[in-house]
């Protein structure tokens, strides 16, 4: 899982932009082309990489504004660096461009309403889910927001893949091109469809996350036929993967293991959530781990790791020349840990192609392996933010440091690398309000003053 040692495969962005030029953008029913405050400006984080430099900055930009009468711009109090910006920042995802505002997960207060809008105000706090729903469309009607058919203009997504995704704030023009919400202000298309409103009784430290990364975890559950009595593995210690871990424990799992190599990940696995761990750069055959464990394999897989992550040269190899985008190690181990019969939920990104895939065990021991999809994350969110609410479920068990908005730039990197024990990050603005009882104070790189936190 070095990913020092190669040069990432960067599905060739200028190829991919190109491509979509050539064949004009879908039809989509908001524009993604935003329209602009005279006057004001706010910190934004843009993506700058090219073919050599992982590049991420704070600029300073222009305020969006109204630009449909069905959006909503907010004032953001919350926003966080996420495991799938990782991808984008090491040039993993087609169709970025040079200034893009990247950001996925965010929330806010409204500051301004479109004229038809009815189910926010001014002064409202709020949490935007990460894909951009029309509400209107087939998908939307049967709760499928992540699916949405109306507002991914992406022809080269659609070309790939058959049909696109919906749009997501902040994951390239492969998801959109909608501006994201590592910044002061967002426009939020829809904003009646993509706006959560949150009670006071939730801090931001914990209403952030329903943005993405607790339904996301949620859905993952829900896709490997988690239910009592059975046993889990999960590979990947990442937020995703802890917080489905606790979604395990929560359903009633026998057991759950969880894979990792970052000793405070798994520490943090082991002891507050009560999971087996297994270290996987202790133990080199983590199928037989698993086995120990559980002499019949596991009833159920969640990978939650991403294709990013080689751990043997054939598969490094072949993502640096280019002759695979996604590894299939990972799905591998799960096709051979799982009981037979057993399922598999990818919830981790995977991107394009892969080579060596184990199809014979897929087959032979009657596996149901599925794609999580993105989540549909208004699905879930209302009954996810009750249990927040009542302290049946709290994301702030990965919460380790918060940052404000102006080193956005250290923190990707340092993210990136998985230094100073960074799990999941809060990361303020000028409009934030005091941190929360109980949650990680205010850190800063520039002060040299970013130890492991505590709760790690
Ligand atoms: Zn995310
Ligand atoms: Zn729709």
């Amino acid at each position: 899982m070095d990913k020092s040692n190669f040069t990432p495969p960067g599905i060739t962005t200028t190829a991919a932009n190109q491509a979509q030029k050539a064949m004009g953008d879908r039809p989509t029913t908001t524009t993604n082309t935003p329209h602009m405050r005279e006057g004001e400006t706010q910190l934004t984080l843009q993506w700058y990489g090219n073919r050599e430099n992982l590049d991420v900055r704070v600029i300073e930009a222009p305020v969006p504004a109204i630009a449909e009468p069905t959006d909503v711009i907010c004032k953001v109090t919350a926003t966080t660096v996420c495991g799938s910006d990782l991808h984008l920042y090491n040039k993993e995802i087609m169709q970025l461009q040079r200034g893009d505002i990247l950001g996925h997960e965010w929330m806010g207060v409204v500051d301004e309403v479109g004229s038809e809008i009815k189910n926010v105000k001014k002064g409202d706090r709020v949490v935007a889910s990460f894909q951009i729903a029309c509400g209107t469309c087939k998908f939307c009607q049967e709760g499928l927001s992540s699916m949405c058919d109306k507002t991914n203009s992406s022809s080269v997504q659609e070309k790939l893949y058959g049909k696109p995704f919906a749009g997501l704030f902040g994951y390239s023009h492969f998801a959109g091109g909608f501006a994201g919400g590592q910044a002061e202000y967002v426009r939020c298309p829809f904003g009646d469809v993509n706006l959560l409103k949150i009670p006071d009784s939730v801090p931001d430290e914990k209403a952030l996350y329903l943005s993405d990364i607790v339904p996301t975890s949620y859905h993952a559950v829900q896709c490997a036929d988690v239910e009592k009595g059975k046993s889990v593995a999960i590979w990947g210690a990442g937020p995703i993967g802890l917080l489905a871990a606790k979604w395990c424990m929560l359903a009633g799992a026998r057991r759950v293991i969880v894979i990792d190599k970052v000793k405070e990940r798994l520490a943090l696995a082991r002891d507050t959530i009560g999971t087996d761990i297994i270290n996987f750069e202790e133990e080199n055959d983590v199928v037989a781990a698993i086995y120990k464990l559980e002499p019949e394999g596991v009833h159920c897989g969640i990978d939650a790791a991403a294709f990013r992550y080689t751990k043997g040269i054939l598969h490094t190899v072949q993502r640096a020349v280019g002759l695979e985008t996604d590894s299939s190690e990972i799905v591998n181990e799960a096709l051979r840990a799982v009981r037979k019969f057993g399922s598999i939920c990818l919830v981790a990104d995977y991107a394009a192609l892969t080579n060596q895939f184990l199809i014979g065990a897929l087959m032979e021991k009657g596996i149901t392996l599925r794609g999580a999809g993105q989540a549909p994350v208004q699905k879930y969110w209302k009954d996810l933010l009750k249990k927040i609410e009542s302290g049946e479920f709290d994301p702030t068990i990965i919460l380790s440091h918060r940052f404000h908005i102006d080193e956005f730039r250290e923190l990707y990197e340092a993210f990136d690398k998985k230094e100073d024990g960074i799990m999941k990050t809060f990361v303020q603005t000028r409009f934030s309000g005091p941190q929360a009882p109980g949650t990680p104070a205010l850190s800063s790189f520039k002060a040299g003053d970013v130890k492991p936190s505590a709760v790690v």
